[in-house]
């Protein structure tokens, strides 16, 4: 089975990094095509390559001298490559990188903290280097070639049998580096695993997969050991972020596993996202709890309005007017509300509220602020009756006010709007009744 082995920023961040980079490589015979992101933070409060380049960048555009901050940046990776007696010439590249810095376009200029990082991972682990910008060809408007990037990747896997390859960035046909959104080294891996049919994605970075709660909230969370995909979505979406979210769909197209696992403790076991759990696995009620606070309800009410054509559908072109996008709109027979993320409302919602009320003449509109969104993850949650009452019971017992209710369509999420002040409360509960107590049965 072919792995593609990703490395995020804080795996390669020093010569220590790169050490255990390098043991976990070796130690998997199937780990041949390593993917880099650029040197990350060593530690709280340190700066990212990248965060630097764009710095660089910033200077040159305004005129402003950046000899100094170049120097901080090349000595960065000549540490590296002392430390672990590299021979490749940092210095000489650099210089002449630092010497043509005004030519340089400003992509081209931030993609040079993966170029520099995988030319030294490629010498560390013996392994050839393969330039992001020869495979991964991008149309000239941002999109990336899909067709001509996995002939390429798949003649350079065929020809070298291994390799390391920036992440980041590519190039189109004519030479001109394009870069992915930050974060983008996870979407490399996935286009790479995908173009070259591996068996896995292994995305290595700083935590140990997906936790069940947030850790800020709940002690010693459960770890999320298999997820199905359009669980993550949701837990993701709702604030429980590990990977990149655009890196899913290249391989998830493909129906290729991700695994996510800790460079710092490849020991843990990560988490498996597949597009379907196998039967038997895991038959955990709840897979996790997410929330984001800081959402506001608008709240329409007119009598006989599921008669009236089209009369959602105009309070959605208001927000739609404002450009304001909307994450839930709950319905009654006649009244629903649109949910909205405060912030991007904030100064709009009068003006929205306004057009409501003359185009559409509802009896009654209201708004509720300083709403917190909840949202309870679990594939197996549907094959189970009497789950969402068993949660507002819990939730009402503890006294909390449940505001609004949703349940997404396949019936993998119960989203539940509550106080923001009863946010972490509300998470609270919903753990120690659902997730904790089932730990306590099960061991
Ligand atoms: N180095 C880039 C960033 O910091 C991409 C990545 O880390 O994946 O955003």
């Amino acid at each position: 089975m072919i792995k593609i082995a990703k490395f995020g920023g804080s795996s390669v961040a020093s010569a220590e990094q790169f050490r255990k980079v390098k043991e976990i490589v070796e130690a998997d015979s199937d780990r041949r095509f390593v993917v880099v992101s650029a040197a990350g933070k060593r530690f709280d409060g340190d700066n990212k390559i990248t965060d630097l380049l764009l710095l660089v960048n910033a200077h040159v555009q305004y005129h402003v001298d950046c000899t100094g901050l170049l120097a901080d940046i090349e000595q960065r990776f000549l540490d590296i490559a002392s430390e672990l007696g590299l021979k490749w010439p940092v210095h000489e590249k650099f210089e002449i990188f630092a010497k043509n810095i005004k030519k340089h376009s400003p992509e081209y200029i931030v993609a040079r903290g993966e170029w520099f990082t995988a030319h030294l991972m490629a010498e560390y682990l013996g392994m050839p280097f393969v330039d992001a910008a020869d495979v991964m060809v991008f149309h000239h408007n941002g999109e990336v070639d899909m067709e001509r990037t996995a002939s390429r990747l798949k003649d350079v896997m065929v020809r070298q049998g291994s390799f390391v390859l920036p992440g980041f960035y590519g190039a189109t046909v004519d030479g001109q580096i394009k870069l992915f959104q930050r974060g983008g080294g996870d979407i490399t891996g996935a286009i790479l695993a995908r173009c070259i049919d591996a068996g896995l994605y292994e995305n290595w970075t700083d935590v140990s997969g997906f936790l069940s709660a947030d850790p800020r909230i709940v002690d010693h969370p459960r770890s999320i050991r298999r997820i199905t995909f359009d669980e993550m979505r949701e837990l993701s979406y709702m604030g429980a972020s590990v990977l990149q979210e655009e890196a899913i769909f290249p391989v998830r197209e493909v129906n290729i596993p991700i695994q996510i696992k800790n460079t710092n403790r490849p020991q843990d076991e990560g988490t498996i996202i597949r597009e379907k759990a196998r039967i038997g696995e895991d038959e955990h009620l709840i897979t996790g709890i997410a929330g984001k606070k800081d959402f506001i309800s608008v709240h329409v009410k007119k009598a006989h309005m599921s008669g009236e054509v089209g009369f959602v559908r105009r309070a959605l072109s208001v927000f739609e007017r404002y450009g304001i996008s909307v994450e839930h709109i709950p319905t009654g027979v006649d009244s629903f509300s649109v949910v909205v993320n405060g912030a991007d409302v904030r100064d709009s919602i009068y003006s929205i509220v306004t057009d409501i009320r003359r185009e559409l003449e509802p009896d009654d509109i209201t708004m509720v602020d300083k709403l917190a969104l909840l949202s309870v993850v679990g594939r197996n949650m549907s094959k189970r009756s009497g789950t969402s009452g068993k949660i507002f019971g819990a939730l009402g017992e503890a006294g909390i006010n449940i505001r609004m209710i949703t349940q997404s369509s396949q019936e993998i999420s119960i989203i539940m709007g509550v106080n923001n002040d009863d946010f972490e409360r509300a998470v609270q509960v919903i753990y120690d009744r659902f997730v904790r107590d089932e730990m306590v049965t099960a061991s």
